[in-house]
């Protein structure tokens, strides 16, 4: 809990500084002056506030959640693609009006700390809600009586008040659109300071707005992802969600700013290239499971090779998900290293999204075949024997 905050700020500090060695000490330790505002706290408490209200406006469609515990469902507003449409409006008007955007920019240490307060204060309330939510709201993990564990971990699965679902809120709009605003403010100070926006600092951005426009295209998808289906909501993700994402996600474009770096067309072509790759085996690989998930007899799915299970659900063993057991995981790392490359080769520190990615994919990888495994048992031994890779053909 200590660990994330610091590896944090050491990153904003690293990015802005002259060496930019990600290996390297921290530049200098800020002084409270540096990192307490109050504007940071204002603009902070304001962009969530505006997020909150765009949650609550009447959705395009109400989804169900998978099956709880208790045999119940739970409701979801598909609204999150709407949000990001109605905050570009937003932003766009605000910079109409002479909103200086680019600033920003230079206040991503006092708005990181912030934020960081605010998922400590959120993580009590949450551990502190769990108190009181009966046996069958708990998640599987994070209830094993250590607090700090479970501080951590998160005790309750769907923390609601009302109808306000808080992990569902948080995991793809303060802090996924957050990022894209904090990229565009870097944009507009990098257009400020030189004239004009690089081609490296246009790839990143368009690479990474394509990623969460698609999260919150397909937001109903992440009603099936293990976040929202198995991980109680604690530190680990209000601080995920509401700091790392926006923070360190940005970490290239920060970089950028202060490091800017020649891209010629030739290259840039290829960069575009290997993300698209990337993101057509990602969302190819998403959609299938997802729809096949749906409804087993849809056309686009029905053909597919599958194995059945004890539980009555299937496996798919041919199409993406014959290729290795996690293609989804796959596409995901080629986008990353794509949002690494136009940054060049000069520096580690722009890659660090790719590494922090690469274990965190595969630690990740590691529970989910744990759980599938418990779920599943022979058939997915079947399913292990017919794909032998994880992540990577022929490698892992
Ligand atoms: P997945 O979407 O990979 O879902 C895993 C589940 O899919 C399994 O538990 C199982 O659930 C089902 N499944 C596995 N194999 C098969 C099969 N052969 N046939 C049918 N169903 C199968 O999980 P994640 O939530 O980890 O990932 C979702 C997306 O989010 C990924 O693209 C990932 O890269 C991305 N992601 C991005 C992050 C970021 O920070 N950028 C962080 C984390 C994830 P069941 O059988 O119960 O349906």
């Amino acid at each position: 809990m200590l660990l994330l905050p610091a590896t944090m700020f050491h990153l904003l500090l690293v990015a802005r500084s002259g060496p930019a060695r990600l290996l390297g000490p921290t530049p200098y330790l800020p002084g409270l002056e540096m990192l307490w505002s109050q504007r940071a706290l204002l603009l902070w408490l304001t962009w969530f506030g505006l997020q909150v209200a765009l949650y609550l406006l009447p959705a395009r469609k109400v989804a169900e959640g998978q099956e709880l515990k208790d045999k119940s469902r739970l409701h979801y507003p598909i609204n999150g693609f709407q949000a990001l449409v109605l905050t570009a409006l937003l932003v766009g008007l605000g910079v109409l009006v002479g909103l200086p955007l680019g600033e920003l920019s230079e206040m991503l240490l006092p708005l990181a700390f912030v934020a960081t307060l605010a998922a400590f204060i959120f993580s009590l309330f949450l551990y502190m809600k769990a108190q009181v939510a009966p046996a069958s709201a708990l998640a599987p993990g994070g209830n094993s009586g250590n607090p700090i564990y479970d501080f951590f971990l998160g005790r309750e699965l769907n923390p609601r008040i009302c109808s306000f679902d808080f992990k569902y809120f948080c995991e793809l709009r303060p802090g996924l659109i957050g990022w894209v605003l904090i990229n565009l403010a870097l944009l507009v100070q990098e257009a400020e300071l030189r004239g004009s926006p690089s081609l490296a600092m246009w790839l990143v951005n368009g690479f990474q707005l394509l990623y969460v426009g698609d999260a919150l295209w397909h937001e109903e998808a992440v009603l099936t992802t293990m976040d929202i289906t198995h991980d109680g909501f604690g530190f680990m993700l209000a601080f995920g969600d509401l700091v790392w994402v926006p923070f360190t996600y940005s970490l290239q474009a920060q970089f950028l700013l202060y490091h800017p770096q020649p891209l010629r067309l030739p290259m840039a072509s290829v960069i575009c290239l290997i993300n698209a790759i990337g993101y057509y085996i990602f969302r190819g690989a998403n959609s299938q499971k997802d729809t096949f998930r749906k409804n087993p007899s849809d056309p686009r799915v029905a053909d597919l090779e599958t194995i059945s299970t004890a539980t009555g659900r299937q496996l798919l063993v041919s199409g993406w998900w014959g290729m290795v057991r996690h293609p989804n995981y796959l596409g995901d790392l080629i986008m990353a290293l794509a949002w690494s490359l136009p940054c060049g080769v000069s520096h580690l520190l722009p890659y660090f999204y790719l590494l922090y990615f690469t274990a965190l994919l595969v630690h990740r990888e590691a529970r989910d075949e744990q759980q599938c495994l418990q779920k599943y048992g022979r058939a997915w031994h079947e399913y292990c024997q017919r794909v032998p890779y994880r992540i990577l053909p022929y490698i892992y």
